[in-house]
């Protein structure tokens, strides 16, 4: 890269990298904004993971107990839809798909539904559905 304003190509670069750094001309002085991709810095760029969590719910009376109680303790996750716990269990289903929660989600949406004694198991999305969902139809 050269400096646009005088064409010199050496450059004085700060000493922490970061993602965006500015770069100082060595001949002018002038201050350049250069995007760089540091591999470390990649890593911290990365959006969130997603998990999709399962809950084994028990027959009978308990479940009814099992929906409210997840929908309480589950109310703090960003993506989580009590309706479709509802739908779930209205269908009659044993194993309800809890929806979508961020990586640092699921450890407190785990602990809580320990609390209440709903077994859940969680499951990495390797492509998080929402970024491909737009436009499609089903
Ligand atoms: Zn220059």
């Amino acid at each position: 890269m050269k400096c646009l304003t005088c064409g010199n190509s050496s450059f004085d670069r700060p000493v922490d990298k970061s993602s965006l750094e500015i770069w100082y001309c060595k001949v002018c002085g002038n201050e350049c904004a250069v995007r760089c991709h540091h591999i470390p810095d990649l890593s911290e760029m990365q959006i969130s993971d997603l998990f999709i969590g399962t809950a084994c719910i028990d027959p009978g009376p308990n479940a009814l107990k099992s929906l409210m109680k997840l929908k309480k303790v589950l109310a703090f996750s960003e993506r989580f839809e009590p309706a479709l716990l509802e739908a779930q269990y209205k269908a009659g289903k044993l194993k309800w798909e809890l929806g979508y929660f961020l990586d640092f989600e699921v450890a407190q949406a785990f602990a809580m539904c320990q609390a209440i004694g709903i077994p859940v198991t969680f499951e990495i999305v390797r492509s998080p559905p929402y970024a491909t969902a737009a436009g499609e139809t089903q």
